[in-house]
């Protein structure tokens, strides 16, 4: 978008709007909001505005629409697909301060939330009412509900719960020309027209600016049980989790391979998990009402090989297993500048792709350092590679054409961002394209939100 209006006529009028405090021109400070987790991306924003209420949220972007100025929405800046990055020139319009919390419904089990509430905050709330949240990940202590909405994110559960778009109920949400849709009475049932809450899942700040969501709640299960399974292989990996589907309790299948796990090692002084290096292990946790173990137990003695496995039940001891594959973001950063390629293949085919993809990888990129780790029961692996520059994406195209030719995804959780969109087209045919372009066209025809974002 033209960047009509001087910078500094813009700030006053949203300092006007939010007061002085909350409109961020320093580049010391904007830094850290202009620079991507991975640090593969890098923008250049022209400031940063932290509106406190919706209604204001709507005044900046009245405010941004006048001067023609586009708007990057931004939560906890967790996103791996350079989505909350500014393009030069770009307002960063960041929700954190939309951080309020209703009490627990416990009466439809919901909660509505401000965008800017972290996943963390919200598990304490709802914990204390005796409910939790279906969707967890890693980055839980900065990833906000606005965020996590806008990715559709995926991450620990969706085996059992489905991901955040399940668990939207409604939104509120302020739209390009300023108006505010708000659906947020926690009606179970309601087919009156279109189901904008669910568009705004996954639609990566394209659409409209999410300000507050109505979310569904789970069981707070008073067992649970967490167990790591060295295995031969992703082959082996991927029968055990088939068999361990028919326990109801399943609530987490995850893998992770021996050369992540020695990075994981060597970046924070873990211990390796079994005495053998075995070249997969399987993380797998349940939780229920009544004590899972005795189920969990019986399903995996009845593997055709005994398998070494370690089992936990008490929260500390749990939490050490999980530290294994919740670090392996962190330590993959820690070595490198990331390339991250957070693909999905149809179950039959994941084996396949892992053992393809590492050669190929290995071709187009001599040297550089590969680690795969994923969501094995949804088909979801995450391809990490550091070596080739940021912006040499030779590994990333080789990549997504091997994940097409299986038949897979080339987003499972992450989205299409910035780092992505080059290659939408090798999983969705021109008039898929065209009918998202059609909606964005509807949604934000001055191309106000997140330009250069999920659509090529
Ligand atoms: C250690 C680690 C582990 C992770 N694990 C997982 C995982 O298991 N599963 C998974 O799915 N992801 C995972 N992620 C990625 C990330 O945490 C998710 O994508 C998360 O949903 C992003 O939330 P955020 O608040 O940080 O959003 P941001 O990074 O700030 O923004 C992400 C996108 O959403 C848009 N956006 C943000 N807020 C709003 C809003 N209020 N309205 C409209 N648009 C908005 C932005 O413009 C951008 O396009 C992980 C990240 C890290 C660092």
């Amino acid at each position: 978008m033209a960047g009509a209006g001087g910078v500094d006529l813009l700030a006053e009028q949203l300092v006007a709007a939010v007061g002085a405090a909350h409109v961020l021109t320093d580049p010391d400070v904007m830094a850290g909001f202009e620079r991507d987790w991975t640090g593969r991306w890098q923008g250049r924003a022209r400031l940063v505005v932290r509106p406190g209420t919706t209604a204001e949220v709507a005044q900046v972007v009245q405010i941004c629409a006048a001067v023609g100025v586009a708007i990057v929405p931004q939560g906890g800046n967790t996103g791996l697909v350079g989505g909350a990055v500014p393009d030069a020139g770009a307002v960063i319009l960041h929700l954190g301060r939309l951080d309020h919390l209703d009490p627990v419904d416990l009466t439809s089990a919901q909660v509505t939330a401000g965008a800017g509430v972290t996943l963390a905050r919200l598990q304490d709330h709802v914990g204390a009412a005796g409910l939790a949240f279906p969707v967890d990940l890693a980055a839980r202590d900065s990833a906000t509900v606005g965020g996590m909405v806008a990715t559709n994110a995926g991450g620990l559960h969706v085996l059992r719960y489905g991901g955040m778009r399940s668990q939207v109920v409604g939104v509120e949400a302020v739209m390009a020309n300023g108006g505010i849709v708000r659906r947020l009475d926690g009606l179970i049932k309601d087919n009156t027209g279109y189901d904008l809450p669910g568009l705004l899942c996954g639609s990566e700040g394209t659409l409209a600016v999410v300000t507050a969501a109505r979310l569904r709640l789970s069981p707070l299960f008073a067992h649970r049980v967490t167990a790591l399974i060295g295995l031969e292989g992703l082959p082996a990996a991927l029968d055990l989790v088939a068999r361990l589907r028919t326990l109801t309790s399943l609530e987490a299948a995850e893998v992770m391979f021996a050369s992540g796990i020695d990075i994981v090692c060597a970046h924070t002084g873990l211990p390796a998990p079994f005495p053998v290096r075995y070249p997969c292990v399987l993380l797998v946790e349940c939780a229920a009402a009544t004590d899972p173990v005795d189920d969990l137990a019986a399903a995996l003695l009845a593997a055709p090989e005994p398998l070494d496995t370690a089992v936990a039940t008490a929260g500390a001891a749990r939490a050490g297993l999980w530290s294994w594959r919740e670090r392996h973001t962190e330590a993959v950063n820690a070595i490198g500048v990331p390339h991250k390629l957070d693909v999905t293949l149809p179950l039959g085919s994941m084996a396949a792709f892992e053992s393809e993809v590492r050669p190929l990888i290995e071709k187009v990129a001599p040297g550089a350092t590969t680690v795969i780790f994923g969501h094995v029961g949804d088909g979801n692996l995450h391809v990490n590679v550091v070596g080739p520059a940021p912006d040499d994406d030779g590994v990333d195209d080789a990549v997504f054409r091997l994940v097409a030719a299986h038949h897979g995804s080339i987003s499972a959780e992450h989205g299409i961002g910035r780092a992505k969109r080059g290659w939408l087209d090798l999983t969705r045919s021109a008039d898929d394209i065209a009918a998202m372009a059609a909606i964005k066209m509807a949604f934000d025809p001055g191309g106000l939100f997140n330009p250069g974002v999920l659509l090529p």
